[in-house]
């Protein structure tokens, strides 16, 4: 981490504004020429600043860029960053909205893929704009907050819907609004009795830790349940500064969860994720998510195998403390996050379950004759929430709701649907 009073760019900079997010903001590197000031570029670097910016825009907090080695270019800060030509090659598997995200959305800007919860993107303004944003289709486009009528048109619909009980503040960085704004939209979610949770999701105690004021933590603490999820994806991004966010978050009683992006080149490594998530619990982060990097246009040289991702969970179960390992998850086309897992169950009868552990070791485990569960009907939540109605997938087909779940779109299915309309015609 470089001292930025010895960067000439910002040599006469007083600490009280190199500490004042705002200035970090306004002085955020968006060029090539100050860019060069600060970092030697390598040629595709400096081809890629040029090229790519009609894509996404390339933002760096002054603060990140103290964290850049600014002579290796393999720097997993740094390749965060700062665009290569590389973002330009589009491959065939790339999908403009891989998530679904604007399918599965019913007022601009907030998408509700789960039964009793939903995403609403609040800005698409970031501190910084990562090379590796799963959003990069509108992330940075306009660099400010949705408009306020955006903002109750999203607002009224979670009001309207009583099945949603957690709200998820994201964006852009959800945490790049003003404290009144957010203010605004966290008072009008709280006005609603159905809602339990809100979520903020920013990367600001990374990018831009300065971000996260006393104003702010105490604005924010008088709508407890307030949880909050960042993004750190390498250890380094681990400061004094980002260490001084997360605790006055924390200790404003906001739990705080990390999400990560499996990136290569930059923590494809289980040596480096099991760094990243020790440093993460000293500083009382709890890793969440270990996110499969998504199929966005211009990412692929990010994306490593999903081999990668169940390597690196074979090295952290078992290995180290369970409260450290992140959920490794696939999301893609509107499925939602999907978790994978290595195989720890090896064989299975009626009485014997075997599993194998960390070490490799094989176990059987013994299961009681006396096997099912039978509901004793003594509690009244089934009149509230009916177990049996309120499941899809195969949770539903668990609790006897549905037999079967068959693709609309198969060849059996036409077949079929075609023989029953020559049936009716007879
Ligand atoms: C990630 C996400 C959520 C939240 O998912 P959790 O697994 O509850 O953290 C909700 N809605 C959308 C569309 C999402 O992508």
């Amino acid at each position: 981490m470089r001292d930025y009073r010895e960067i000439e760019l910002w040599k006469d900079v007083e600490e009280d504004e190199w500490n004042d997010w705002k200035w970090q903001l306004r002085n955020r590197i968006m060029d090539l020429d100050t860019l060069k000031k600060v970092i030697n570029l390598t040629p595709i670097e400096d081809e890629g600043v040029k090229s790519s910016l009609g894509k996404l825009r390339m933002a760096i907090t002054p603060y990140w860029i103290t964290l850049i080695d600014k002579d290796d270019p393999d720097d997993p800060i740094r390749r965060q960053a700062i665009p290569t030509i590389k973002e330009l090659e589009i491959k065939e598997e790339d999908i403009f909205d891989p998530l679904f995200e604007e399918v599965d959305s019913p007022v601009k800007g907030l998408t509700h893929r789960y039964p009793d919860r939903v995403l609403f993107l609040i800005t698409d303004q970031c501190g910084m704009y990562c090379r590796h944003c799963t959003r990069r289709r509108l992330a940075g486009e306009r660099d400010k907050t949705r408009t306020k009528e955006e903002l109750m048109a999203g607002i009224d619909y979670i009001r309207e819907h009583t099945e949603i009980n957690d709200v998820l503040l994201s964006g852009g960085d959800a945490l790049l609004v003003s404290d009144n704004i957010l203010e605004l939209i966290i008072k009008e979610l709280r006005k609603i009795p159905h809602i339990d949770v809100i979520r903020i999701g920013t990367r600001a105690p990374s990018t831009l830790p300065m971000r996260i004021t006393d104003n702010l933590v105490e604005m924010l603490k008088k709508y407890h349940p307030i949880w909050l999820n960042t993004q750190f994806n390498h250890y380094k991004e681990i400061t004094d500064e980002s260490k001084k966010a997360i605790l006055k978050l924390v200790d404003a009683g906001i739990p705080v969860g990390n999400q990560s992006v499996l990136l290569k080149g930059i923590n494809d490594c289980p040596i480096i994720q099991k760094k990243l998530v020790n440093e993460l619990v000293k500083i009382r982060v709890r890793p969440y998510y270990l996110y499969q990097c998504d199929l966005s246009q211009g990412i692929s040289h990010f994306r490593t195998s999903v081999g990668k991702g169940i390597e690196i969970i074979e090295n952290l179960r078992g290995h180290i403390s369970g409260f450290k390992i992140p959920t490794y998850i696939i999301d893609t086309l509107g499925g939602g996050k999907i978790p994978v897992f290595p195989d720890y169950l090896i064989s299975m009868s009626d009485r014997k379950v075997i599993l194998r552990n960390y070490e490799g070791g094989i176990f059987s485990y013994t299961e009681p004759i006396d096997k099912i569960s039978y509901c004793p009907k003594n509690c009244d939540l089934c009149d509230k929430e009916p177990y049996l109605e309120s499941k899809d997938g195969p949770a539903s087909m668990l609790s006897g709701k549905r037999l079967l779940i068959e693709p609309t779109e198969s060849q059996r299915i036409k077949r079929r649907n075609g023989n029953n309309t020559k049936h009716h015609k007879q």
